[in-house]
This record gives structure tokens, C-alpha cells and sequence, in this order.
């Protein structure tokens, strides 16, 4: 039994089906004359984990905007650091630049090809996805932005070093996807449409995984409090921020609120599964506890399949967090 599935439950019959023989797993499981033990939820969690995003192409090409400018790099689906040393179970995901600087004649194929080769003595792959201003093979010749993001590994890659997830995950590369764009710009700003793709590409992983806006940290942001200065990227003006100096470290809060309005937050939730989900929660963590409390008010401010979601995904932490077990 994993946390997991139920983040990954879609709307379909069998989806219910799931849920409901995973609540009655749990329900098992925290029946107190069984001697459950949190802890065995823990490491039913966490332990040995390595999940591949092999439904990336899935994930972005669910946005019509997306659609046409995904490209798969062979073999993408087998990329990654190796299962055998390494867990990789992204909560979140980080925003980067190559500091390619794309200047005029720059082609991104030369950046896709050291995300999925390494460099400078870094193994890759470097990142998940590459984010490029022209298809591969096309130069950059100042104005004829036509963005495409390529999907280069399904594994844990080398990106992240150390930092603090504000979401409480551990530092590294297990915790979270990572997104290179090209960047920042030699001249000027980051053209608008290739900054449109960035917040598409963002969107649709997010709703995928049931994540909110939160789960999103700019490399500088995550890197700042463990190493003040080390990462600046993404760097340089954007629309939301125009008179941004070249080298200066986008705002990660303004960031995420162009990211919040491209979520989907549709579907509604029943009063019984809310009822149910707050049971379950309450028996795992206590009733009356602050966390609690929030959850109880996702449950009145979030509908539906995101919110089951995003409400397991806490339990989780709730139940890897506790230093009691
Ligand atoms: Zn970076
Ligand atoms: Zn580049």
C-alpha cells in the first residue's frame, strides 16, 4: 500500500474503485486492535521509491497550447540517475536557465545535448525537460521565437544541488522535476510566447499532480537560504518583471501568480468523500490539530479530484514528518 496511488487517481470508475479498496486498506491499517504502527505507513511511503515520470508527454500534451510543441528525445522514457543508488520521488519542481545567454545563432540542440549528456564534470541528465526559443537546428536569430520543450529524461537528473523545498520536502534532486530553459537573454527580455510555454509547461505538470502553485521554487529562490548567491536563475526581464537587470533572480512569488490562474480547479467534491477524508485524517494526525484545521478548509475552498489529491499528498507528509514514529 502507497500514499501514492491516491494522488495519481483520474476521474474514470475505476478510479473509485481504487480509492475506495485503498480507504479500506487504511482503514485496516489504523485499526488500532491490528497494532498498526505509523511508521509502516512511513515506510510504505518513502521507502525505495523511484518513480519515473514516464507520463510527462501524456501530462503536456493534455494542453491544447502544448500540443504541438512537445518533442521526446529518444529514449527519454529509460533516462535518469540509476534506481539502484538514488530515490526520486519529485513533490514539486524547479525553474532554471542553461545560462546558454541565447545570443543570435545560438541553437538549442547544443543545451539538449549536454542536459542529456552532462556537463562540466555533472553527470546527466541534467534535468527532466528543456525549454528552447527555436526547434532544434534553428538558430536564434533575434526575433523568430517558436518555442519548443523537449522531454529529455523520466528519472531523477542532476539539478537541484542543495536547498530548502518550502513545501517541506528533502533537499536535492529526489524531491522535484526540474525544468532548463534557454536563458537568459543575450539582449532584452524573455520573449513573451517563450515565457507563455514556461507557465503552460508549469500549469500542466502541476495539475497533474495535484499540486498548487507552492510546489513551484526558481533555483535561486530554493538555493538561497542554504547557499546566499550561488544560483541566480532564471534571471532577467520578463513581462511581469520588465526592468529586471539581466543577472537578477526572477521573483518566485510573482512567478507563481501567473501560474495560479492556469489551474484547474473544476471538479467538485461530495459531501460524503469529504466527510470521509476529514475522518481519516483526523485519525491519523488527531483531531483538533492546526493541520486539521487547514485541511478542513480545503475541503471548503477546493473541489474535488485535486482536493482528494492534494489532501492525501499532506497526509503523506503528515505521517513522514512525525518524529514520534
Ligand atoms: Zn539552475
Ligand atoms: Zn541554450
Amino acid at each position: 500500500m502507497t500514499l501514492d496511488c491516491v494522488t495519481q487517481l483520474g476521474d474514470g470508475p475505476d478510479d473509485r474503485t481504487r480509492l475506495e479498496s485503498w480507504l479500506d486498506q487504511l482503514a485496516v491499517a489504523l485499526d488500532p486492535d491490528r497494532l498498526f504502527r505509523p511508521a509502516d505507513l512511513r515506510l510504505a511511503v518513502n521507502l525505495g521509491t523511484y518513480q519515473w515520470q514516464r507520463d510527462l508527454a501524456d501530462v503536456l500534451r493534455a494542453d491544447p497550447f502544448l500540443r504541438p510543441r512537445v518533442i521526446e528525445r529518444d529514449g527519454w522514457r529509460d533516462r535518469g540517475r540509476p534506481p539502484a543508488q538514488f530515490t526520486f520521488a519529485p513533490s514539486g519542481l524547479i525553474e532554471h536557465h542553461t545560462a546558454c545567454g541565447v545570443a543570435v545563432g545560438h541553437d538549442p540542440a547544443t543545451c539538449t545535448a549536454g542536459i542529456i549528456a552532462g556537463v562540466n564534470g555533472t553527470p546527466g541528465p541534467i534535468s527532466q525537460l528543456h525549454g528552447t526559443w527555436t526547434p532544434p537546428g534553428v538558430p536564434w536569430r533575434g526575433n523568430n521565437a517558436d518555442p519548443r520543450i523537449i522531454i529529455t529524461a523520466a528519472g531523477r537528473a542532476n539539478h537541484a544541488g542543495d536547498g530548502l523545498y518550502p513545501w517541506g520536502a528533502p533537499a536535492g534532486n529526489g524531491s522535484a522535476l526540474g525544468i532548463e530553459w534557454c536563458g537568459p537573454p543575450a539582449v532584452g527580455e524573455w520573449p513573451p510566447i517563450v515565457v507563455k510555454l514556461r507557465q503552460h509547461v508549469t500549469a500542466a505538470i502541476l495539475r497533474a499532480r495535484r499540486w498548487d502553485a507552492g510546489r513551484v521554487v526558481t533555483h535561486h529562490s530554493y538555493a538561497e537560504p542554504r547557499r546566499p548567491g550561488a544560483k541566480i536563475d532564471p534571471s532577467g526581464p520578463w513581462s511581469r518583471q520588465p526592468t529586471l537587470p539581466r543577472l537578477t533572480p526572477w521573483s518566485v512569488a510573482t512567478w507563481r501568480t501567473t501560474i495560479t490562474p492556469l489551474l484547474d480547479q473544476e471538479d467538485d467534491m461530495t459531501p460524503e468523500q469529504a466527510t470521509q477524508l476529514a475522518a481519516i485524517h483526523a485519525a491519523v494526525t488527531g483531531t483538533a490539530t492546526e493541520r486539521h484545521a487547514d485541511i478542513m478548509h480545503r475541503l471548503g475552498q477546493l473541489p474535488g479530484r485535486q482536493l482528494w489529491a492534494r489532501a492525501f499528498r499532506r497526509l503523506a507528509e503528515v505521517i513522514d514528518r512525525d518524529p514520534a514514529t
